[in-house]
């Protein structure tokens, strides 16, 4: 968990490549639908591109099945799901009757002054891989360092919309912290995303190898 920009795909990324997890980014998961231009995509891209929640029915809906499917021995990473206290009640029902309960939340904190150049700054590639000019920049312009395609910037990624969904942030999905700390079941791993790539790398690696 996390605001837009704290780094939660980069970190995901990182750590289902160490510990072999399967990733599940409702944002991704999300604009392949948008993608694909059928009638629930045109329908989600009226609220992504406003920077607004998408509704929790179709949100938990398209996540369930994506839970399912996923069927990982190894485990999943879910990244940007549940962003609602409504998702992370419909989630723990699910997980209850799998008999597959959370290991742990991981929040990543990030300054808010910092979010707007990080999400205005990001470039995305369709292998799931993000970079930013100035802070994690590919190693040649305009192309992802791990499958050679070129780069582009998502329709949301503008200074008007961040703001948005920042506010989405701080109004529904902050709420979905206190619940986790509140059960009292789950472990629950802060780590500082202010600090560079690597050393927010760092930190997880030592937080989750002792969960
Ligand atoms: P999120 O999935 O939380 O929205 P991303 O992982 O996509 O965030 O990161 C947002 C942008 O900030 C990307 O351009 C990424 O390259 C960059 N970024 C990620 N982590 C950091 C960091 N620790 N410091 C500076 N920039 C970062
Ligand atoms: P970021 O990584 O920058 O936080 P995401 O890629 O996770 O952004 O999400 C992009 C958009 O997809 C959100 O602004 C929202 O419209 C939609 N979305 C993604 N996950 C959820 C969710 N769990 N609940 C509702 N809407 C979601
Ligand atoms: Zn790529």
């Amino acid at each position: 968990m996390g605001p837009p920009g704290a780094g939660k795909g980069t970190q995901a990324k990182r750590l289902v490549e160490a510990f072999g997890m399967t990733h599940l980014s409702s944002g991704d998961i999300f604009r392949a639908e948008k993608a694909s231009g059928s009638a629930r995509g045109k329908k989600l891209a009226e609220y992504m591109d406003a920077g607004a929640l998408v509704p929790d029915e179709v949100v938990v809906s398209m996540m369930a099945d994506a839970i399912t499917r996923a069927n990982s021995q190894a485990g999943l990473m879910l990244d940007g799901f549940p962003r609602t206290t409504a998702q992370a009640q419909a989630l723990d029902k699910q997980l209850v009757a799998a008999k597959a309960p959370l290991d742990a939340v991981v929040v990543i904190t990030a300054p808010s002054e910092a979010i707007v150049e990080r999400i205005t700054g990001r470039r995305v590639c369709s292998c799931g891989q993000a970079y930013h000019g100035k802070f994690l920049p590919p190693k040649k312009a305009g192309v992802c360092d791990a499958c050679g395609s070129a780069l582009s910037q998502r329709a949301d990624d503008t200074e008007k919309v961040v703001r948005d969904r920042l506010t989405a942030y701080n109004r529904q999905t902050e709420p979905v912290i206190a619940y986790y700390r509140a059960c009292g079941r789950v472990r629950m791993i802060e780590v500082d995303g202010a600090k560079a790539p690597d050393a927010v790398t760092a930190d997880l690696m030592r937080a989750l190898k002792g969960a």
